[in-house]
């Protein structure tokens, strides 16, 4: 079997692997194919390393866009084999995709004017609506949990990862129930407050993720109440509470423990906004799909709409989202990005983070060059929209909602898995060099693989 590493590879993002037999030269697939984001952006301009066209089929792992956000690309380049992923990750992929298309092209707009002004050629967007309608008319394979699919001559089998809702491990060529490779994608921790716990595999070798390879998260019950004293705090003060947030999974998360506050009677009276449409959108599929649930999710959601609170809005048009503006005090806003690096966030943070009665509370991952890792680097002023805006707002860092495992699950997911071998992937490079350290000392051969670089084994 061979790997090359086509993204994740000492960074966070861009996450794609290519799988083939390295005796035939047919058969190949894709694990993901995934956007880079922050720093390194323009990777995903550069030509693809393969003829897309010869790429047999892509297995998506979730609908994070650091692993399908470079579908549409493949797709737009020739790619027209099978696409496999699950139910809910095909469902969450269609609105990820389409909004990602929407936020390119008006870039490519904002940046035409400022191209044009010096008199030079328009950049074209990396791909457009149509391309992400492209890819759904496509043959779109759905696959369980646990069931068994033959792939370029491999079987095939996803595992619950326990990352977001639908999320999938992937084990490939299973000889009596043991794997030739796993690959880990994202993985969750167990105890999470929506999804299921993730799954061991059991395998030769795995490719793990490193995001949180240095560290651990406190729990979610430890970072309700977190969140909780945040919330009474910034209420006394008299401000306004802005989350950043990821729309998929994190944003749920956020409104599942603010619902168990209300039914706690531990809620002070903000009223609730959640400002995003994609996250609206993904929060009516996780509505779709209670056997994704664990059991407490469950029988939160046969009560009611676990994802909610009295007089919450979800303001979809762009003037609603603008009103919250004129609001001073006991907003809690929910919007995205989740790393601040564009939607409508911005405008919120212009509006709240100069004010010191405020609260920013992040809920994720904060890569390198985005806004938001500068404001939890403890920034003093921050640039929006053009604009100096002064950071006086209370920063909170909340990281028991993270949808990463910490380094001990990381650690306890391979040595369960029983391989001896651990390629290690998705992490900023000093992260993966220090959880690579820790499984050398359990006695795991750790090899860190160069973007770009192709291993057989
Ligand atoms: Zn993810």
């Amino acid at each position: 079997m061979r790997i090359s590493f086509y993204g994740a590879a000492r960074t966070v993002t861009g996450s794609s692997f290519m799988i083939e037999d390295s005796e035939k030269d047919f058969g190949k697939f894709l694990v993901d194919a995934g956007m880079f984001q922050g720093a390194m952006e323009r990777r995903n301009y550069r030509p693809l390393p393969y003829d897309a066209s010869s790429v047999e089929a892509v297995i998506i792992t979730h609908a994070h866009l650091d692993h399908v956000g470079l579908l549409p690309k493949l797709v737009r380049e020739g790619f027209c084999g099978t696409i496999i992923s699950t139910q809910a990750t095909k469902e969450i992929s269609w609105y990820m995709l389409q909004d990602s298309a929407k936020v390119q092209e008006e870039e490519v707009k904002s940046e035409g004017k400022r191209r044009k002004r010096r008199g030079l050629e328009p950049v074209k967007p990396l791909y457009t609506i149509e391309d992400v309608e492209d890819c759904f008319d496509l043959d779109w394979e759905i696959k369980k949990y646990g069931e068994e699919f033959q792939l370029g001559g491999f079987s095939v089998k996803f595992r619950n990862s326990g990352h977001v809702l639908g999320s999938a491990c992937v084990e490939i060529d299973g000889i009596d129930g043991i794997a030739s490779l796993a690959i880990s994608s994202d993985l969750g921790e167990p105890r999470r407050l929506i999804i299921r716990d993730p799954e061991f595999p059991e395998a030769e070798a795995v490719v793990i993720e490193s995001t949180y390879g240095d560290r651990n998260h406190r729990t979610p019950e430890e970072s309700i109440e977190e969140l909780k004293n945040v919330l009474w705090d910034t209420y006394e003060r008299g401000g306004n509470v802005i989350i950043p947030s990821f729309a998929l999974e994190r944003t749920q998360e956020v409104l599942y423990a603010l619902h168990l506050l209300y039914r706690r009677g531990e809620f002070p009276d903000f009223q609730v906004f959640l400002d995003s449409p994609l996250a609206i959108d993904i929060t009516e599929i996780f509505l779709k799909h209670p056997e994704l649930y664990d059991e407490e999710a469950r029988k939160e959601f046969q009560k009611g709409n676990p994802f909610s609170v009295p007089g919450m809005r979800m303001t979809r048009s762009v003037e609603d989202s603008k009103e919250i503006n004129e609001i001073e005090e006991h907003a809690l806003i929910i919007a995205g990005s989740g790393m601040c690096n564009g939607g409508r966030v911005k405008h919120h943070l212009k509006h709240n983070l100069w004010r010191e009665e405020c609260s920013v509370v992040f809920v994720g991952y904060q890569a390198k060059g985005t806004l938001g890792r500068q404001i939890v680097d403890g920034a003093k002023f921050v640039r929006i929209y053009g604009e100096k805006v002064a950071v006086r707002a209370r920063i909170h860092t909340i990281n028991g909602f993270s949808a990463h495992a910490g380094k001990d699950f990381l650690l306890r997911w391979v040595m369960e898995s029983g391989a001896r071998k651990a390629f290690v992937v998705h992490g900023e490079f000093e992260t993966s060099q220090k959880f690579a350290a820790e499984l050398r000392k359990q006695g795991i051969e750790a090899i860190i693989p160069d973007w770009r670089q192709k291993v057989n084994f």
